[in-house]
């Protein structure tokens, strides 16, 4: 698999096509990381969360493919923030993982209501990457807003800010935001995977299902799936669909042999409905996860 590469603002080169593991069992963990790797997926995104990083780390190294030419994400969970609870949690993922270096550092969400708990989560990530134990850090899930506080805080800009986005939430103002301070959006759920693993928010639609993509699917001898992730390529996005079943793990990469055109990419543009499956951001608080703090 080929795809294209991203730079991100401090010149760490980031593939733009990668696997996710959020809902991965441990055994299925292993054997997707795996699978993808065997496929040419070369970035793999996981959380502190998801409870998988050792799987992570297991499916790398038994992949055999050489550290170096992957970027490995993980995610700071919103019950570890704080300056010194923040480093804690990172060296043990780095244990789960057991890597060295991280490529990517995420804070999982701002925390709005308490955001000086995130800024300081947000110095320890600083730190980190000032130590070299990360090649660079990002945030899920932020507002332009939170993104400009921590860069006036702290002096560095997220590399990467990773949001809901597919067919159903665009997010077209968030993109340009994240573009014009030189942050590469990241797409979580783009297949829409919340809109169909969330029962009541299934029922608003699928966008697999959607007729204009299951149209163009049809045209290009190409799944919904396909479709849709080649739209997240075409406007530069970085995209982490998740799968554990080797067919659609390859299915999910096999987008680098066709293009939409302009008009095909504002047809599925056109789509936008604003709809969330996941949180609102801003409504955020640990109790939102059951986490307290
Ligand atoms: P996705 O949009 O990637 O969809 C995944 C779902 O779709 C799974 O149920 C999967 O099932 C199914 N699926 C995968 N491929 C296909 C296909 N080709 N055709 C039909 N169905 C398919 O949703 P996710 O929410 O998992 O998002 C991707 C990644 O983003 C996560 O795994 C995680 O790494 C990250 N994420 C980050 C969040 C954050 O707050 N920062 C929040 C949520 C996700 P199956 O496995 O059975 O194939």
């Amino acid at each position: 698999m080929k795809g294209p590469m991203l730079t991100l603002g401090n010149g760490v080169g980031m593939p733009a096509f990668g696997l996710g593991v959020f809902q991965s069992g441990p055994v299925e963990t292993v054997e997707a990381v795996r699978t993808a790797l065997a496929n040419g997926y070369r970035l793999i995104d996981t959380a502190t969360r998801y409870m998988n990083e050792a799987q992570v780390g297991q499916g790398i190294r038994e992949s055999g493919v050489p550290r170096d030419d992957l970027v490995v994400q993980t995610k700071l969970w919103i019950s570890d923030y704080g300056y010194d609870r923040a480093l804690r949690s990172f060296d043990r993922s780095m244990e789960e993982l057991g890597l060295e270096t991280l490529d990517l550092y995420f804070l999982h969400w701002p925390v709005p209501k308490r955001f000086e708990r995130t800024l300081e989560s947000w110095n320890a990530a600083v730190r980190l990457l000032e130590e070299g134990r990360v090649r660079a850090i990002g945030v899920c899930n932020a507002s332009p807003d939170d993104i400009r506080r921590l860069t006036e805080a702290s002096g560095i800009t997220p590399a990467v800010n990773q949001v809901e986005l597919h067919p159903y939430l665009a997010q077209p103002e968030l993109r340009k935001a994240n573009r014009e301070m030189g942050v590469v959006t990241q797409a979580w759920s783009p297949i829409g995977g919340i809109k169909r693993y969330l029962g009541e928010a299934a029922a608003t639609g699928d966008p697999l299902r959607d007729p204009v993509v299951v149209s163009l699917a049809e045209r290009y001898g190409k799944t919904p799936a396909q479709i849709v992730l080649r739209w997240h390529i075409e406007l530069g996005n970085s995209v982490i669909p998740k799968s554990v079943r080797a067919g659609r793990i390859h299915e999910n990469g096999d987008i680098f042999d066709f293009s939409l055109t302009r008009d095909e990419v504002a047809a599925i543009d056109a789509l936008d409905r604003g709809e969330r499956g996941g949180p609102d951001p801003a409504e955020v608080t640990p109790e939102t996860f059951g986490s307290g703090d």
